[in-house]
């Protein structure tokens, strides 16, 4: 079953602190009690779960390079909660000392003890992730198990002297084994453990699977409940299995975030309790006590829409970043770049992997975005163009082998080792000082066979074996580049042939010398489409994983490739010209008939040429394309939208991409121009967000 995509986990949120609400209402106390605990002591008990586990989910899919972060982010939090309690924690005639002892572990308010609980819960796991998964989870669930004791299992546990004192010495200290050491860091490890799990399971499985779970804990908490052994009721032998099934279960439909959610789910939290407050003196204040409290479900009912009221409240008034579709941007097919990684893949064949060049921001498309899409696709080499995107892509969490193609400064070695980075090897000079550095640096010799731009000569078999001696370099790979593979004429087809027999006669020279040379590559995007005979290990694929060709010159092999980026922006104003009348700069053009001339919010400064109106550069509006007029300006551009008059202010023109059944490809723009898609997509400027098309 393919379950339809949603922002599962953000939706989720709100459900769980629907849960959450409903423990502490408990809705149904005075018309049936057995049914009010199902629903609020033992169903409710998903709620608080979730949220570690999401927290672990994330921190973990980053490596948990955001903990820093997200502690001092959560105590900020967790402060202005605890101020906001204050006054009726000083109502109640808490003592300083006492206030702060609770702060510290157990929450400074009822139900803000989550929050020590996360912050301790969070720093224990990450300390226990370091001795890998299965030892983590082990250990977590050994505290899980002491916890169980003093919570849903007390009756039983206390039932052994042993384990009685051993608990009275806990609850001296504190109230409750629901906390950071015994409780959080059990879900906070599930969490980052389903982050690292790859592929996906049948969704009516995992479904299947959550309703028997949560049948059994059902039937466990009811059982505990008639043997009235439970000191709290918290932890139930049964709740981890029900979570990591739920969770999974919203993995296998979740998709994208929903920031909003996610906020009214945390004020609902933090709002409830004084919800409660102010219910209970509204009942007092007006006299229907009877009806607003007593009443449990009339009491669960106000409870729930005063909070969410306010939360909703609050979330209106926060302040908004701009949504990143108000003025131009680029937006990234995720699913054509997928496609894109099989095409190339399958053309490469079973013995030659994919090597994704992702140098100059993955040619304008978002380095960081589209490297994370390629890993979660299954590839494991990448390239980049030096040393700085090497350490950007590393620090967003890319793994596997990343060469840095371009000249790096040999004293920079240290920083190549310490981010793993290979370095290609451009010279003999280069490699020599490179390995003279004091740290092993793992390189790429690069060979020059006929392009004479870097390289070290093919034919210096001497030279090569050399540098493949050196103690300072881990040769891990030989490659060489291509000049001509674009042309398919006789004189560029031999030039090439000879460039691969050089590249082929090095390579074997190498073996014959005993040296085991390591991955070998010599074909970028047009080798794919017109050499496919010179495959080799790896193929250095850029252009082609983008799906467009650099232009139109015809390819030996088709390849099914999709674009994968769109450009857009919006129009900002409109107005009627008439005939004779100029605009723009240099008056540049002529209304030759009453014209409509639209500005779109786009210009030279984010990359697009600026000759392109004057050569013929066209838009989409509506569904047609209308010509690009006058002399573009640094950040607009004046579009001639007679032909389609029903424009308004704010529609999306696009520059780059499909719409309505019409299309404009980056090879048109580039050609226009006299240049190469290469060049026109790796200028697209920073001031355009990167925006993921989302899955129509
Ligand atoms: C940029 C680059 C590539 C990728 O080239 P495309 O034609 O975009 O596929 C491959 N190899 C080297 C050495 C490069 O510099």
């Amino acid at each position: 079953m393919t379950a339809r995509r949603i922002p599962a986990l953000d939706w989720f949120r709100l459900a769980a602190v629907f849960l959450v609400v409903v423990n502490h209402t408990s809705p149904l106390g005075d018309l049936a009690p057995l049914a009010d605990f199902w629903l609020a002591r033992v169903l409710a008990r998903l709620a608080v779960p979730f949220y570690l586990m999401v927290s672990g989910y994330f921190l973990a899919a980053k490596d948990w390079r955001g903990l820093i972060p997200f502690w001092r982010r959560s105590t900020l939090v967790y402060l202005i909660a605890a101020v906001l309690y204050l006054p009726l924690n000083l109502y109640a005639g808490v003592s300083p000392g006492e206030w702060l002892r609770d702060f510290l572990w157990q929450g400074s308010f009822y139900h803000l003890w989550y929050f020590p609980a996360l912050l301790w819960g969070v720093l224990i796991a990450r300390g226990l992730a370091r001795l890998g998964m299965p030892l983590a989870l082990g250990a977590a669930s050994l505290l899980y198990l002491v916890g169980l004791g003093g919570d849903s299992y007390y009756g039983f546990a206390a039932q052994v002297p042993a384990l009685r004192n051993l608990y009275a010495i806990l609850f001296h200290w504190a109230g409750q084994t629901r906390n950071g050491l015994f409780y959080a860091p059990m879900f906070l490890l599930l969490g980052a453990a389903l982050a690292k799990r790859t592929g996906r399971q049948s969704a009516r499985l995992i479904a299947g699977g959550f309703a028997a779970a949560l049948t059994g804990m059902s039937a466990e908490g009811l059982w505990l409940h008639r043997l009235q052994v439970q000191r709290h009721d918290s932890m139930y032998l049964l709740l981890p299995v029900c979570m990591v099934l739920l969770f999974q279960l919203l993995l296998a439909c979740n998709s994208g975030r929903r920031r909003t959610a996610r906020d009214l789910a945390l004020l609902v939290y933090l709002l409830h309790p004084g919800c409660i407050v102010a219910v209970r003196g509204l009942a007092r204040l007006t006299g229907i006590w009877a009806l607003l409290v007593d009443n449990s479900l009339v009491h669960f009912c106000a409870v729930l829409a005063t909070s969410f009221a306010a939360g909703w409240l609050l979330v209106r008034l926060r302040p908004m970043p701009p949504p990143r579709d108000s003025r131009a941007w680029r937006e990234v097919d995720a699913d054509a770049l997928r496609h894109n990684v099989q095409v190339l893949q399958y053309a490469a064949g079973a013995n030659c992997r994919l090597m994704a060049v992702v140098k100059a921001d993955a040619y304008g498309h978002g380095a960081r975005q589209c490297a994370r899409i390629l890993q979660r696709a299954g590839v494991r080499d990448f390239a980049v163009a030096c040393l700085s995107e090497g350490i950007a892509l590393r620090k967003a969490g890319i793994r596997g082998n990343l060469l840095v193609l371009g000249w790096t400064d040999p004293k920079l070695a240290p920083l190549l080792s310490r981010w793993r980075l290979t370095q290609a090897v451009i010279s003999v000079e280069h490699g020599q000082a490179l390995a003279a550095q004091g740290c092993r640096v793992r390189v790429h010799l690069a060979l020059d066979t006929g392009m004479h731009r870097v390289g070290i000569p093919a034919g210096d078999t001497a030279a090569l074996a050399g540098l493949c001696r050196l103690p300072g370099l881990q040769v891990k790979g030989v490659f060489s580049h291509l000049c001509v593979s674009d042309e398919l004429t006789p004189e560029s087809e031999a030039y090439t042939r000879r460039q691969a027999d050089a590249f082929r006669t090095a390579v074997e020279m190498l073996h014959r010398a005993g040296i085991q040379p390591g991955d070998i590559h010599l074909l970028a995007s047009y080798g794919i489409w017109n050499y496919p005979e010179y495959h080799f290990d790896l193929v250095r694929a850029g252009i082609a994983l983008y799906g467009v060709q650099s232009d139109a010159s015809a390819t030996r092999r088709k390849l099914d490739l999709q674009p994968v980026l769109a450009l857009k922006a919006r129009i900002a104003h409109i107005e009627w010209l008439d005939t004779g009348e100029t605009a723009g700069y240099g008056r540049a053009f002529t209304a030759p008939r009453p014209t409509l001339l639209a500005v779109a919010a786009i210009g030279y400064a984010d990359g697009l040429p600026r000759h392109l109106p004057e050569r013929g550069g066209r838009v989409l509006v509506r569904g047609v394309s209308c010509p690009m007029v006058g002399r573009m300006c640094m950040d607009q551009l004046l579009v001639d939208v007679t032909q389609a008059p029903q424009t308004a202010i704010g529609d999306v023109v696009t520059l780059i991409g499909c719409e309505g059944g019409a299309s404009i490809s980056a090879e048109e723009v580039a050609q226009r121009c006299g240049t190469i898609t290469n060049e026109l997509l790796s200028r697209l400027g920073t001031r355009l967000p990167l925006l993921r098309r989302t899955e129509k």
